[in-house]
């Protein structure tokens, strides 16, 4: 699943080709998303400039003359720009079509994705989103204010998009590791001094996968394939019943709000 920085990777990749084209027409090929694309989209967006590009959350927000097209990439989708002539492949439902003869096309196998037009960023999906995680706004202070009376367990505190957007259950599971804090631990039981460690495992993770993915710019231009989602080496995530790479204990796999969590019991309190 796309996460933060894919998604990020993706508006740094596609951004220089499109802004300053004007979107010549929008190719609906299947409005089924995971909310079916207003029928007005096409016609409005039609014809306006492309301004800048910016992210939120997982939301790439398309700033154009009169309004802002916000994309979700969902489970499996990809946005990549190529000539408008290309032919489309079976998955590919969305053409933004530029003036410069090439589009900004709209892989996704699963439909999970969505396309939105917003008059202003006041918008549903956007407007109880935490801070974003590499913003000065997130940091141990806020984590730790946040966390006053709560008893949900930490990991499922830190996933919360209200709390902070963005950490996806790979990355909970490695920046707890890297804090040395058990993802069962109440989340209202932890010291600011370690909420400051977690805080900095987050930004240091999202901010490497971010770099890791810059290489991969060249791939959301031309072609046929995907833009290849990067793996990071992970210490923890999937490695349940493998040895721990700090203390070679054996790391523990358990469910927790539904989703594998692994942990080392020795070197996370
Ligand atoms: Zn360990």
């Amino acid at each position: 699943m796309p996460e933060l920085p894919e998604v990020e990777t993706t508006r740094r990749g596609i951004d220089p080709h499109v802004v300053d084209r004007r979107i010549e027409h929008v190719l609906i090929r299947n409005a089924k998303l995971r909310w079916p694309i207003e029928e007005a989209l096409a016609p409005l967006a039609s014809g306006q400039r492309i301004l800048g590009t910016r992210r939120r959350a997982k939301y790439l927000l398309i700033d154009l003359e009169h309004h802002t097209l916000m994309v979700h990439l969902g489970m499996s989708g990809s946005l990549r720009v190529m000539p408008a002539s290309t032919p489309p492949l079976f998955h590919d439902h969305v053409d933004i079509v530029l003036n410069d003869g090439n589009c900004l096309r709209y892989n996704d196998p699963r439909r999970f994705g969505s396309f939105h037009l917003l008059t202003s960023d006041d918008h549903a999906l956007l407007r109880h989103l935490g801070p974003e995680p590499l913003s000065s706004d997130f940091d141990g202070a806020w984590l730790y204010q946040a966390a006053r009376g709560r008893k949900a367990a930490v990991k499922q505190f830190l996933m919360d998009g209200r709390i902070v957007v963005g950490v996806g259950n790979i990355y909970a599971n490695e920046a707890l590791f890297m804090a040395g804090i058990r993802p069962t631990r109440r989340a209202g039981n932890i010291s600011l001094q370690r909420y400051q460690r977690l805080a900095e495992a987050v930004k240091e993770l999202l901010a490497a996968a971010i770099e890791q993915g810059g290489t991969t710019l060249r791939d959301f231009v031309g072609g046929d394939g995907k833009p290849g989602y990067f793996a990071q080496k992970l210490r923890v995530y999937g490695r349940g019943g493998q040895s721990c790479r700090a203390c070679s204990g054996q790391l523990q796999e358990i469910r927790l709000g539904n989703r594998t969590s692994v942990f080392c019991t020795t070197c996370q309190r």
